[in-house]
């Protein structure tokens, strides 16, 4: 079950040219900064009450998210549903026909369990399920 809106990925250049904005500007928090080698991505998430901004920075011209910001400049990369359970929901899906980027979850930012649907099947959005650990 979808429990709420957990964040919204932010493609970004650099995280350090960013973060004055966010924080200074904004006055938001940022909770953590982390590496996520597998994805080739920085990351740092604020928090906005109870929801977070993920903000997302290539390690690599490789990465993920170097291609989004190649095609579609910095902005807006995906909207993340926290989920009681991410092996269903993913199985739901996939029951409704909605194509998958990740069958098997992986370990994301702030050592949750995510995984990506196909924005080709979502009217646009890419979309992650994510899932804390326990
Ligand atoms: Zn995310």
């Amino acid at each position: 079950m979808i429990t709420k809106i957990d964040h919204l990925g932010i493609a970004v250049k650099s995280i350090d040219d960013a973060l004055p904005y966010y924080e200074g500007m904004l006055g938001l928090k940022c909770d953590g900064r982390e590496e996520i080698e597998s994805q080739q991505v920085r990351t740092a998430l604020l928090a906005a009450g109870d929801v977070h901004l993920e903000l997302l920075e290539p390690t690599s011209d490789e990465s993920p998210i170097a291609r989004f910001l190649e095609q579609h400049g910095p902005g807006i990369h995906h909207i993340a549903f926290a989920t009681d359970d991410i092996h269903d929901q993913l199985a739901q899906a996939k029951g409704h026909g909605v194509r998958l980027i990740h069958e098997v979850p992986f370990v994301g930012a702030a050592d949750k369990l995510v995984a990506f649907l196909h924005p080709k099947s979502t009217f646009g959005v890419l979309t992650e399920f994510c899932q804390a650990k326990h």
